[in-house]
């Protein structure tokens, strides 16, 4: 007999499960995988973008849409700065990148978070069982008794769904959790795949695989109208685009079946004015340079053929020969590279599944379910999810101490 049964040894389900334990209760981690936290171990491409510096709680729900409101006193209660006190207290000595997201210093990264979490685990005298998918959570008269974990069932007082979303599968993520909280009676709102890379049909991508961008704005242009726009980093794949910027603008609800165009701004802190008459004086100035060197001067060296590609002018030109209007071209095209054909990858590529178990049927005092006792939850299994910079997991962590918390305590009061 245990006290809990935590379902998933992912980023929520660890901190569920270590923190269930400090507070007295015996605790069983049922982890479908070989091992625990794959999709921790992939977070951040390896380095882990644990949390971020914002401060103010109602500034960090709203990241959350509408739904935010709901995390108010599981973030309150275990804040970003507490998250950094609590790795750097295990060890983990973070540093804060760009004034705002934190990721473990140095050459630390994923494997040393996990490390720690599963540290956290051991020392308070967690058990675990791997290659268990929970299958089912068995109740009588309302109140959880068992869960039935690799094929048998085990006692317990409480148990946590911390199944994840159902983003990158491989990981173990894959929607177990949708099922067993609405076989308990509980609603899912329609799961959807966020903060995916994006695809193009545009060739003049081909020689830019592995570029990175710095600091650029994307604009999302659906059926001729803007929809979105998201500032950041960038990296050309071999079929499209990836990285922070994509990621946040697939955030935004749009219809990915239109006629979706991305537009890159190389040069967002520039209007189009100051760009254009910066040109004009570039021009001439060197009027006996050729186009393609004067533009070298504006933009990585990598990305000035796709400037030429795009705006259609030659490159070999010499700047006394350009027009004002073929000078708009090349200004356009620096401030809104087209990449056409856009479509958007499905949940084998998201970073963070959207949708999930209805907050309607949670109690964010508690993450306890209003429908089953005994019955709690914890991480991105529930109906939340933000743009990249350290949101998610933070929610994970905060989500996951409560839940933890919380289970323990009504385990006790059970016994
Ligand atoms: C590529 C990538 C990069 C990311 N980078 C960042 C980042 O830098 N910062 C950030 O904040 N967020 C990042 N995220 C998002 C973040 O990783 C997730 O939001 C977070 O890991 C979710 O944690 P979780 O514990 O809720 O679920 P998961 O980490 O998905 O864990 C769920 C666990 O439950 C297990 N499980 C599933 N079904 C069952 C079952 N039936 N029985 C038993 N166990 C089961 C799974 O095997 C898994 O171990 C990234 C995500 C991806 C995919």
């Amino acid at each position: 007999m245990y006290d809990v049964i935590i379902i998933g040894g992912g980023a929520a389900g660890l901190m569920a499960a270590g923190f269930a334990a400090k507070e007295g209760a015996k605790v069983l981690v049922a982890e479908k995988m070989v091992t625990c936290g794959r999709k921790l171990l992939i977070s951040g491409s390896g380095r882990c973008n644990i949390t971020n510096t914002m401060k103010d709680t109602k500034q960090f729900v709203a990241k959350f849409g509408k739904n935010g409101r709901f995390l108010y006193q599981a973030i309150n209660s275990f804040t970003t700065s507490d998250v950094v006190s609590f790795f750097n207290s295990k060890g983990l000595k973070t540093a804060v990148e760009k004034g705002f997201k934190v990721f473990p210093a140095g050459e630390a990264g994923s494997a040393d978070v996990l490390r720690v979490l599963m540290g956290f685990c051991v020392s308070g005298g967690v058990e675990f069982i791997s290659s268990s998918p929970v299958a089912n959570v068995n109740t009588e008269g309302g109140q959880v008794v068992s869960v039935t974990a690799g094929g048998r069932d085990i006692r317990c007082r409480a148990a946590v769904i911390a199944c994840g979303g159902k983003s990158y599968p491989a990981t173990g993520s894959s929607g177990d959790g949708y099922t067993l909280a609405s076989a308990l009676g509980h609603t899912i709102v329609e799961p959807r795949p966020v903060l995916v890379p994006a695809y193009t049909d545009s060739e003049w991508i081909k020689d830019l695989q592995g570029v990175s961008l710095r600091d650029i704005r994307l604009i999302l242009v659906s059926d001729g109208k803007n929809v979105a726009s998201a500032d950041g980093d960038l990296v050309f794949t071999d079929k499209g685009v990836s990285g922070p910027a994509v990621y946040d603008i697939t955030g935004h609800e749009f219809d990915r079946n239109a006629d979706n165009r991305l537009l890159i701004d190389l040069l967002p802190l520039k209007t189009q004015a100051e760009l254009d008459s910066e040109l004009e004086q570039s021009m001439r100035t060197n009027n006996k340079k050729i186009l393609k060197n004067i533009i070298d001067e504006c933009v990585m060296s990598s990305l000035v053929p796709a400037v030429f590609t795009v705006s259609g002018i030659d490159p070999m030109l010499k700047a006394s020969n350009l027009s004002k209007k073929d000078r708009n071209k090349l200004v356009s095209a620096m401030k809104g590279l087209e990449l056409s054909g856009v479509q958007f990858a499905g949940f084998e590529r998201a970073v963070v599944t959207a949708g999930g178990v209805s907050l309607k049927e949670i109690d964010g005092r508690s993450m306890s379910s209003t429908i089953i006792d005994g019955l709690f939850f914890a991480g991105e299994v529930m109906d939340l999810d933000a743009p990249t910079g350290g949101y998610n997991l933070q929610m994970c962590w905060s989500t996951g101490r409560f839940a933890g918390i919380s289970c323990a305590e009504y385990a006790k009061k059970k016994i």
